[in-house]
């Protein structure tokens, strides 16, 4: 079995953002050389999730909306976690619904993605350096 290892740093430059990072991941895939197996994307920070959806901007829009509606960044006096100093009680929660991470299964050296596919980083406390990890294993 052959194992692959990559970290892709992002550095956003606004609290909030969706990137489409398939084509990263397609890259890692053909660096490792992996025909068949899995990937596995995660995000390395409790305030960004890794999830799959469609690449449509009204729909992230939509997400922002959603998320906003129910974990509203302000006024951050609202969220206990702010006590600690910090005011990303909202990225936390808005991080938990939208995934930490997905699997993906690669067949013929692809990623056997269903209609309409698509593997998003999404940020929820931007504006510094942050990673996610991708693993594949398989032959
Ligand atoms: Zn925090």
């Amino acid at each position: 079995m052959k194992s692959y290892r990559k970290e892709l740093w992002f550095n956003v430059p606004t609290r909030r953002a969706f990137i489409n990072i398939t084509p990263q991941v397609e890259e890692c895939l053909r660096e490792s050389g992996i025909k068949e197996g899995l990937v596995l994307v995660n995000a390395m920070h409790i305030t960004a999730s890794v999830f799959i959806n469609d690449d449509e901007p009204g729909l992230h829009q939509d997400y922002d909306d959603w998320l906003e509606a129910l974990a509203p960044h302000e006024p951050i006096s609202r969220y206990r976690h702010n006590r600690t100093g910090e005011d990303n009680g909202d990225a936390h929660l808005k991080r938990q619904i939208m995934g930490r991470e997905v699997v993906v299964a690669v067949t013929a050296g692809r990623l056997d993605f269903g209609p309409w596919e698509q593997i998003f980083y999404g940020e929820f406390d931007g504006r510094r350096r942050k990673r996610v990890l991708v693993k594949i294993i398989g032959e």
